[in-house]
């Protein structure tokens, strides 16, 4: 069993989807699916994922992208979230996907005199609550006024302290992607752009679902022991499908904005309360990444868009706090999610279950809605959702193993990461390179440098996209299960927020690399193009709207190939 995600492995388990019967069928590839699947397989089950788009194209790749405890959860006193968080965030960074993730530092500044006292006790607490007191993030500390402008000299002087600490940022399309990777290599069955259409039953039992293939059109019938539906947003409509609906999913827009590293002069990110939330400016790399706002949204789910009025309150929001303010020219990237608000509806069990800081609900029997939660602890989602699959399959099912099993490309990293000069004298690429493939494969960073010793040409870096080798567009439809341009450009890498152009100039050149594995002739590499092409100018044209509404409008049209 392979731990590769392509064109082939994606019609392999078409075919076998539609003669096996699993003990549990996942429908969504964000990452509480494909924890799911991985928490399955990897306690002896057979699994089968069907995703309706690409992997995490969800609300996985559009979060604020922190492992953290939730430092604003604690002013709710939900300290079992927290604590549950923290452990999960932790357990991220010493052992399941260390190569995914790096600690960075988040720095409270404070302007009145009660803040030190309030805040200081909630981020104490914050650190107390950690169950392994591992070393591998650190503890919080106090700065004085001086200290905090030695910290971060772009504030404003009307700074008196402030109180910094540390949480951990990853990659979440890559993190998600990964995850399904290690699941495939114990044995589930993975199929992206497969659309579950219908849920099956036999009198009350659900017995699988019937999928469409997005790509040829065709029907597949999957049979399955369970069904485990961790579809986030649509989860409701998911039940629908079954027939019986138990929950009501809202849907809260959050965007983010991303801005060139040199805009903000700081070597630590920065938290502020805002009047019903925090606004959070953290490290990306090389750049910076702020946000986010809080809103109701009303459209179509598979297509939240950042209007005017959000990019302008966040940047009224970071303004607040900035001596250099920042204008709309300084922003090369924005995205938009959508965070699941899940209510009960129907009997009050379901309401008292739902009343968790995650939900796993039965109905129909045998299938199980998972829905809730953050990034941080999928984790646990997927254990809770095995769980409860594992009492309908009428046999001993062993506990999760997840906690113990590290994501591809985790083990081993370390040692590797201590080799990493010698591994570029060995390839001929800079240090640097090495440094940051090691960020984003962990040791699957052999797979890349052996592409590049094969084909010396990938070792190039991409025209319009300095900062990722052609070997990154090739590894991403040749192991990462890419099918398109935009899921290489928006998910395998971050091209398209990371570049003012958003990815235009990168485009052509990535369809040739990713053309050469998938085999497109130069009519469909022209039309990947223009198909990332049109959804740039969409999202461009999105963010120069004033409503939700008139963004959608905007955005259907540009598709329509109206008003460009
Ligand atoms: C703005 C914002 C910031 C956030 N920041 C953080 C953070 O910093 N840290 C944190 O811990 N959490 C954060 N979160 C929360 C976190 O992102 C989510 O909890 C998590 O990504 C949800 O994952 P999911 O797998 O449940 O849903 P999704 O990622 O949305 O996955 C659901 C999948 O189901 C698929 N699907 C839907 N219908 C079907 C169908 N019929 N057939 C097949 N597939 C289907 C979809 O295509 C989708 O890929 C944030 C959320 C938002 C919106």
């Amino acid at each position: 069993m392979k731990s590769t995600l392509n064109r082939d492995q994606r019609a392999d388990a078409l075919r076998r989807m539609a003669h096996d019967t699993f003990d549990v069928v996942v429908i969504g590839g964000g990452v509480t699916g494909v924890g799911t699947a991985l928490d399955a397989v990897s306690r002896g089950l057979s699994v089968a994922l069907l995703e309706a788009d690409d992997l995490a194209s969800g609300t996985s790749s559009r979060s604020g992208k922190v492992f953290h405890g939730g430092l604003r959860y604690l002013e709710q006193l939900n300290f079992k979230l927290v604590k549950e968080a923290l452990t999960e965030r932790d357990l991220m960074v010493d052992r399941l996907c260390p190569h995914l993730v790096s600690p960075e530092k988040f720095l409270f500044p404070f302007t009145r005199r009660w803040e030190r006292p309030y805040v200081g006790a909630g981020v104490l607490l914050y650190d107390l609550l950690r169950l392994t007191g591992t070393r591998s993030v650190k503890g919080h500390r106090h700065l004085t006024r001086a200290g905090v402008l030695r910290e971060a000299p772009a504030l404003k002087p009307n700074v008196t302290g402030g109180v910094q600490y540390y949480d951990v940022r990853v990659d979440d399309a890559r993190h998600t992607m990964t995850v399904a990777r290690t699941a495939a290599a114990l044995g589930a069955q993975i199929a992206t752009r497969a659309r579950v259409v219908d849920v099956l039953r036999e009198g009350d039992r659900v017995t699988g679902v019937r999928a469409r293939d997005e790509e040829s059109g065709e029907e597949v019938t999957v049979r399955g022991r369970t069904v485990v539906n961790a579809t986030g947003v649509w989860a409701a409509e998911v039940q629908d499908l079954a027939g019986q609906r138990s929950i009501d999913v809202t849907a809260a827009k959050g965007i983010h904005l991303v801005v060139p590293g040199d805009r903000i002069d700081s070597k630590t990110g920065l938290i502020v309360k805002t009047h019903d939330s925090v606004f959070i400016i953290r490290r990306w790399f090389d750049y910076w990444l702020m946000g986010t706002t809080d809103t109701e949204w009303d459209h179509e789910r598979d297509d939240p868009a950042a209007t005017k009025a959000d990019v302008d309150y966040l940047l009224t929001q970071a303004n607040r706090l900035l001596r250099t303010p920042l204008a709309h020219s300084d922003v090369v990237g924005v995205y938009a999610g959508l965070r699941p608000l899940v209510s009960g509806k129907g009997s009050a069990g379901t309401t008292a279950a739902l009343s968790r800081d995650h939900a796993v609900v039965e109905g129909p029997r045998g299938m199980f809605t998972v829905v809730g939660g953050k990034y941080t602890t999928y984790r646990i989602m997927a254990r809770d959702a095995v769980n409860a699959a594992a009492t309908r399959l009428g046999r001993e099912v062993p506990p999760s193993r997840t906690e113990r099993l590290p994501i591809h490309g985790a083990v081993g990293y370390e040692a590797m990461y201590h080799q990493r000069r010698a591994l570029a004298a060995e390839s001929g690429l800079d240090e640097r390179w090495i440094v940051h493939l090691l960020g984003r494969y962990g040791t699957a960073t052999t797979d890349l440098l052996d592409l590049i010793a094969d084909q010396p040409s990938l070792g190039q870096p991409v025209p319009g996209a300095p900062g990722y080798l052609a070997a990154e567009l090739h590894y991403a439809a040749s192991h990462e299960g890419a099918l398109h341009l935009e899921d290489v450009l928006v998910r395998r890498t971050r091209i398209f927020m990371e570049t003012p152009d958003h990815g235009l100039e990168a485009a052509p050149f990535a369809a040739t690399v990713v053309g050469e594995v998938l085999g497109w002739d130069e009519l469909r590499r022209k039309e990947e193009v223009e198909r990332y092409r049109v959804e740039r100018e969409a999202d461009r044209r999105a963010t120069e709207a004033l409503t939700d509404a008139e963004a959608v409008r905007v955005r259907h049209a540009v598709r329509a190939g109206e008003g460009e």
